[in-house]
């Protein structure tokens, strides 16, 4: 794009407050991508607030959650979207499968393999595009079964 601005007056002072920024955005992320790698039950976006909170007082809810989206978006954590709940996020970035407790609300992983292909199973998406899918098993967690025994 053409920039018809000259010469500009302080072009130092401007450079060091853009890479000040930068920093701190790359900062925020990274603290933000701390604190999901350090919660390993699928936190919801308020829990990863939370612990960002814990250690940095003064970051703010809205960056937090800008983050997280960033984060997601780009593939460096998962974001688990689930029926009924909020959105929850993951360390573990590789797609995957997951067990909610009806009971507890805990998210688990389950091991099994997953199918990038199965959208090939769709015998007919009435013109809708498909781009991937979530799979989330209900149930109820150890904990919770011991609990009603
Ligand atoms: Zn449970
Ligand atoms: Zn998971």
């Amino acid at each position: 794009m053409a920039v018809s601005n000259p010469v500009s007056a302080k072009p130092e002072a401007e450079a060091s407050a853009f890479d000040s920024r930068t920093s701190r955005n790359t900062i925020q992320r990274a603290l933000v991508l701390e604190a999901v790698r350090s919660l390993r039950n699928h936190p919801t976006s308020a829990d990863v607030y939370e612990a960002v909170r814990q250690r940095h007082p003064r970051i703010s809810r809205a960056t937090v959650y800008r983050n997280l989206a960033l984060l997601a978006e780009r593939g460096e954590v998962l974001r688990v979207e689930l029926p009924n709940g909020a959105d929850r996020y993951d360390f573990f970035s590789q797609p995957h499968y997951h067990a909610k407790c009806r009971s507890c609300g805990r998210v688990f992983d389950v091991d099994m393999p997953y199918h990038a292909d199965i959208a090939n199973e769709v015998a007919d998406a009435h013109g809708f595009a498909i781009e991937g899918h979530q799979i989330t098993f209900t149930g109820l967690c150890p904990d919770c079964q011991s609990a009603q025994a």
